[in-house]
């Protein structure tokens, strides 16, 4: 190469629940849009509206003092939803493919991926990114990231030369999985080959058994980690633990190896791991608390029989493409009468209107889901009081949207009877303290916490709710982790756990 290398940065995001609606070019603009030298500035901001994998790439080049010419192209994202369209899926390949060619000859790409996107016509969209981006750039090095709920593809990963996933559910490494593909791309660009290696399992978990604080995907982490700390010839070793609900044939439990010894250790690798893995595949099945159950456990932390819990809204978590608005758990909370509940988020922007045009301190007949009544939000009205409003722009405090700018519309937080609920008009999952204490609601005071979250509120609300106090509820909706209920048509059969007597290999 002559003078700096040349190096790429680009960025697509979407995590796609094929029960969802469609996700268009609108979700990707109101979330994250960046073309060009907006991604740098973005990326330097103290709190980036952007995948932090992005500003960890960046700073981690910079703190090596590598000499490089960054090439922006764009980074998009969007909330988790149903499939991307594919008309604007073709523009933004067209305008990744456009940028390089412009940009070019590239020494390197840095493709920062969500890695479970489904379009409205193709079931591996990302696949074809990465062929797209690597038919353009020849031999030049290419690594990508991806989050812990991938579903990976053999087009995916014959594509990169290193291949890197988060390490922590919930997701906290988000930098400094950037900042290791930043190394990998200066080892690269030195000189360093490699070879991968994608072995997948015909195993689908539900997502409330893939944290990586404790079980099973904890052990499969941490036998990764090991692997790697013991052997100099593997640079990656990352389990993906996808995300059933995009519902494709490649979804599966994946191993991917990122070798400098060659092909037959990064298959070695992959597989040893996976082994491992499968042989603990029971440990992956998980029950839920039913609705019943833990109304009489919020009401007994009411009582102060019970110390303050938090319950996760499983069914419905934005996170998964849930639309934040089902209604079961919250209904039966005002029906039996429940006190000191602090709910969050529900997801209603006309009833946020109507709250913002009465004012703080009203009364009135809260209308929830008035105009967008689904199967699992249902429309009712309550007398509710006006406690707060906020214009909804909110930096999150810790866990997951730690340091980062959040825009959730304007928002109110209702007093129902005993409860009160936060309503926000954009749809966020509810993984962050910030959340309510925007309001003025100090969460120490909360007898529970009810989160329309699956797993992420964990890392935000942990200094209130350790693990043994945190409840998942069997709740319905889009995102509901009892998998055997739900119509899956693309998932590859048999698959453990909806097969229990799948078998491997
Ligand atoms: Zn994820």
């Amino acid at each position: 190469m002559a003078g700096m290398p040349r190096i790429a940065i680009l960025g697509m995001h979407l995590e796609s629940n094929a029960f969802a609606p469609p996700s268009t070019a609108a979700d990707f603009k109101r979330l994250c849009f960046l073309e060009g030298p907006a991604i740098l500035v973005e990326a330097r901001k103290a709190a980036p509206a952007m995948p932090l994998e992005i500003p960890g790439f960046i700073s981690e080049l910079d703190r090596l003092g590598f000499a490089y010419e960054p090439i922006p192209v764009l980074v998009t994202g969007a909330e988790p939803g149903g499939p991307i369209e594919q008309v604007f899926f073709e523009a933004c390949v067209a305008q990744i493919v456009d940028g390089l060619r412009r940009g070019g000859p590239i020494d390197a790409v840095y493709l920062s991926n969500h890695g479970a996107m489904t379009a409205t016509a193709d079931l591996d969209p990302d696949g074809t990114l990465y062929s797209a981006i690597r038919e353009c750039i020849g031999p030049a090095p290419f690594v990508a990231s991806v989050d812990l709920h991938a579903n990976l593809s053999e087009r995916m990963i014959g594509n990169v030369d290193a291949f890197v996933s988060y390490r922590t559910n919930p997701h906290v490494d988000q930098r400094e999985r950037g900042a290791e593909c930043a190394r990998h791309i200066v080892e690269l660009l030195s000189g360093g080959r490699t070879w991968t290696s994608l072995v997948r399992l015909p195993l689908t978990p539900a997502f409330v058994s893939l944290l990586t604080g404790q079980g099973p995907y904890a052990d499969a982490m941490a036998g990764a980690e090991a692997r790697m700390a013991g052997d100099a010839g593997l640079m990656n070793l990352s389990v993906v633990g996808g995300f059933v609900f995009s519902d494709t044939p490649k979804n599966g439990l994946a191993v991917v190896a990122t070798s400098r010894r060659g092909p037959d250790h990064a298959r070695a690798e992959a597989r040893v791991l996976a082994h491992a893995i499968w042989s603990d595949r029971r440990r992956f099945l998980r029950q839920l608390t039913p609705i019943r159950e833990a109304i009489a456990m919020a009401q007994a932390c009411a009582d102060g029989r019970r110390d303050p819990t938090i319950f996760a809204d499983t069914g419905d978590n934005p996170g998964g493409g849930g639309r934040g608005n089902t209604t079961e758990f919250l209904r039966a909370l005002i029906d039996n009468g429940v006190t000191g509940v602090m709910y969050g988020n529900f997801v209603d922007g006309d009833l946020a209107d109507q709250a913002h045009a009465q004012g703080c301190g009203k009364t009135f007949f809260a209308e929830f889901n008035r105009r967008d009544e689904d199967a699992f939000g249902r429309r009712f009205s309550v007398q509710a009081r006006v406690a707060a409003l906020t214009d909804g722009q909110v930096v999150g405090r810790r866990g997951v949207y730690g340091g980062r700018s959040l825009d959730l519309g304007p928002t109110a937080a209702l007093e129902i009877g005993g409860l009160t609920v936060v309503v926000s008009t954009s749809r966020k999952q509810c993984a962050d303290p910030a959340f309510f204490e925007m309001h003025g609601l100090d969460i120490g005071k909360a007898s529970s916490v009810v989160v329309k979250s699956r797993g992420h509120f964990r890392a935000g609300f942990d200094e209130y709710f350790p693990p043994g106090r945190v409840v998942e509820v069997d709740t319905p909706g889009l995102t509901a982790p009892v998998l055997d209920r739900i119509g899956f048509r693309n998932l590859p059969r048999p698959v453990f756990p909806l097969d229990l007597d799948a078998v491997w290999p």
